[in-house]
């Protein structure tokens, strides 16, 4: 099926006992059984759960894995629950290759968190794939990349990286939350597992925080759900409930984000009081060819520098009255944010430096005009 049909009906059978046109949330942390041992698939929601499941059949496909392909996701608690499940990966010795500019959250993770269990970790430019090939020790055991990066939105190219981490025998690791299926599909282009916040676009709403990992490798897909078993950090069935009903309209949402966000940044770039802009989808951002080959968009996401320093970012990011000041991002609503002071602000010295009067825009699906005029005045100040 295509893309948004899957959206819809991927894992979302009717109901068998009621007919339920939605899946419905099985709130339930334990199964009857027939007999001892004898179940009906379910055992207990931290091993398994419907909701769950039918969300995750329904990722799978979005990313590209037919129903009965080998291979699936696994849906966790949080983003950063399925960057936990991929540090469970690791043993100490292992190296990890990290973009010089992937979210603040996952530096924090591995520098904060797994170095001191012994996961060693370093970064690259990952927008020249000869950097990632310079970076590799004998011990890489994952090559992680992000694409566009948050927040520079810089973009590597998934495919040459693919080919280097094949031959290196590392597993690749793509956080595709900014893209989306919708715009990107890394496992298509090579990659080995597409990692989410599905608290973002794939939600959509603002309303739920979760995360997921999605393989065609059977092996790894049953080492990660053995992971997400034994360590715990599953989605619950009203976060999967949630999420499932937000990739409904994931298509239509991303289309409407798109087009605002082109717009929008062709109107920062046209405007006197801003210095650059960054945004995938115009010919400026210097990987534009890039885009064009790996995306079939430009994405939701815009950052750009104003004029008159970190003073005037923070001004301006006070006087937008539709874009929310807010951290996260891919819900309906647009927001904005400073991210050396706010997303980024536990990451200095580790990473690329984010200039400290950057702005990065979430744009939302209202009327991009009531976006242009929120910004225009806010701009003017
Ligand atoms: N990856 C990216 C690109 C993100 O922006 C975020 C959160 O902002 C995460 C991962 C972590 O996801 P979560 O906040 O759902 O744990």
């Amino acid at each position: 099926m295509r893309f948004e049909t899957d959206a819809i009906h991927a894992g979302q059978e009717p109901d068998p006992t009621t007919g339920a046109v939605v899946v419905p949330i099985y709130a339930t942390s334990t199964y009857a059984q027939e007999a001892p041992g004898e179940h009906r698939g379910y055992e207990y929601s931290r091993t398994g759960n419907p909701t769950r499941a039918a969300l995750e059949k329904a990722l799978a496909a979005l990313e590209g894995i037919a129903v009965d392909a080998p291979g699936g996701a696994v849906a966790t608690a949080s983003g950063m629950g399925a960057t936990a499940l991929i540090g469970y990966t690791l043993r100490p010795g292992d190296h990890v290759l990290l973009p010089d500019d992937a979210y603040g959250g996952t530096f924090r993770f591995f520098a904060r968190v797994l170095a001191e269990q012994g996961v060693e970790w370093s970064v690259a430019d990952m927008t020249d794939p000869t950097n990632v090939r310079a970076a590799l020790r004998t011990t890489t055991r994952v090559i992680w990349a992000e694409s566009p990066t948050n927040p520079m939105l810089r973009l590597v190219d998934i495919a040459a990286v693919a080919e280097i981490a094949r031959e290196s025998g590392a597993v690749f690791v793509v956080d595709n939350t900014f893209a989306t299926p919708y715009l990107q599909r890394p496992l298509e282009l090579g990659a080995d597992v597409v990692l989410h916040s599905t608290t973002k676009y794939l939600g959509g709403h603002s309303d739920v925080v979760g995360g997921a990992l999605v393989t065609r490798d059977p092996e790894l897909l049953e080492r990660l759900a053995f992971l997400s078993n034994a360590a715990g950090p599953v989605s619950g069935p009203f976060d999967a409930w949630l999420v499932l009903r937000g990739l409904k309209t994931l298509a239509v949402r991303m289309d409407r984000h798109c087009h605002n966000a082109a717009l929008i940044a062709g109107f920062l770039e046209a405007h006197p009081a801003v210095e650059r802009v960054w945004y995938p989808g115009i010919a400026s951002h210097p990987q534009h060819d890039l885009a064009a080959r790996q995306m079939s968009a430009g994405g939701g996401m815009v950052s750009f520098l104003p004029r008159g320093g970190v003073e005037a970012a923070h001004r301006i990011a006070r006087s937008t009255r539709l874009f929310f000041l807010a951290e996260s991002l891919g819900g309906v609503e647009s927001l904005i944010e400073v991210p050396a002071t706010m997303t980024h602000a536990s990451v200095d010295g580790t990473a690329l430096e984010v200039p400290s009067h950057l702005i990065r825009l979430s744009v939302g699906i209202e009327h991009v005009e009531d976006l242009v005029e929120d910004l225009e005045n806010a701009l003017h100040g």
